[in-house]
């Protein structure tokens, strides 16, 4: 494993401003977003999945707004959120003006599909008045009959001027606390046309890969689709869709950001794949680290090692870590070592010696 001491992944300069107290944009950590699926007319059910996903780290919250109930149910969502909320519309240009009125921080609309061009006009202007960013969100399988005739279909070219379209209704009126998304399902296509999108416009962008599909499966496509763009500097706030509850989402997310080194907050678990010089229970021990340490908040690379041989060598990079012997192991801490003990204790010993770590508050 190299060291390195230089930031790899520069990301793409885009225009800055707020969701909330959440930064978005460049000079901003990529920020993690989800959706609640609760009905969101039931005030009580939708705050308890936001505060579950807040506790999980998710940073913005988006909740559909289907109508005008759910429009109203907004105002006392808003007020006791831990998260800043971004409407979810579709078409109505009156539910975004009563999601406006009740104090959303973000809008997620396409001003395209709105209808007539004084209902553009009312909410850009009422989103205008509230400094009310506006996210649009172009998706593969809806793009516009009249686009999808001159591309011959669904292509990123496509999709980047269906974006494009909606973002100049926005810009005609002075509207410029834009961001923009370009989601499809079929991986390569939403990476193609993110990467073009980002070469024409410096609006920040929100990553996702659409129907993603169950845990499994949308994890994977989600790291490839979000990860390749991330990891070119492409992308502001992502999100990981994943059918069913939306906490694993957050903690895909998470991982997302921490591999790329995007974030650094919590665990980061560096274990080796094993071989024939391994002598201990790696995957056990492995596990047992990952859910004792699952909660700590500092940021620490762990290393879990199936030899002392080539163990912390190959794992220099890490904060601390376990390399395995014959039935017993080393615990090491910078690449020295501290301890040797049996292999049922090398969990605990590890665990000792990360809360030393915490109490010296060694990490920052
Ligand atoms: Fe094999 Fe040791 Fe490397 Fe693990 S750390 S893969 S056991 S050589």
């Amino acid at each position: 494993m190299e060291e390195t001491k230089t930031e790899l992944i520069k990301r793409r300069k885009t225009k800055n401003f707020k969701i909330g107290p959440v930064g978005i944009g460049h000079e901003f950590p990529v920020s993690i977003q989800s959706m609640t699926n609760t009905d969101t007319r039931d005030i009580d059910a939708t705050l308890k999945q936001i505060r579950k996903l807040a506790e999980e780290g998710c940073e913005i919250i988006r909740v559909a707004v289907p109508d005008q109930e759910a429009a109203e149910a907004l105002s006392s969502i808003v007020g006791s959120s831990p998260l800043p909320v971004v409407a979810d519309i579709h078409f109505d240009y009156k539910l975004a003006l009563t999601a406006i009125k009740n104090g959303v921080q973000g809008l997620r609309i396409n001003p395209g599909n709105i209808g007539a061009q004084w209902k553009v006009r009312e909410v850009v202007k009422a989103a205008l008045d509230k400094k009310t960013p506006i996210r649009i969100g172009v998706n593969s399988g809806s793009l516009e009959k009249s686009i999808l005739d001159k591309y011959g279909g669904v292509t990123p070219e496509a999709m980047v001027e269906s974006a494009l379209k909606h973002v100049d209704i926005l810009e005609k009126q002075g509207f410029s606390l834009i961001k923009v998304s370009l989601k499809a399902s079929l991986v390569p296509l939403m990476i193609e046309a993110y990467r073009l999108f980002a070469q024409k416009t410096d609006y920040p962008l929100h990553l996702g890969v659409t129907e993603a599909g169950l845990v499994n499966q949308g994890t994977i496509k989600s790291a490839v689709g979000i990860g390749t763009l991330l990891a070119e500097g492409i992308g502001d706030t992502i999100r990981v869709s994943l059918t069913g509850d939306p906490l694993p989402e957050i903690k895909v997310a998470r991982e997302i950001l921490k591999t790329l080194g995007l974030r650094k907050q919590g665990v980061e678990i560096i274990s080796c794949p094993t071989c024939g010089r391994c002598r201990i229970d790696l995957a056990k021990i492995a596990a047992q680290v990952e859910e004792r340490t699952r909660d700590l908040p500092m940021p620490l690379k762990i290393a879990v090692m199936g030899c002392a041989v080539n163990g912390p060598g190959e794992a220099r990079e890490a904060d601390l870590g376990i390399a395995g012997g014959d039935g017993e192991g080393i615990i090491f801490v910078k690449g020295v070592v501290k301890r040797k003990v049996p292999e049922d204790m090398l969990v605990q010993a590890l665990w000792e010696e990360i809360a030393e770590i915490s109490e010296k508050g060694e990490k920052e």
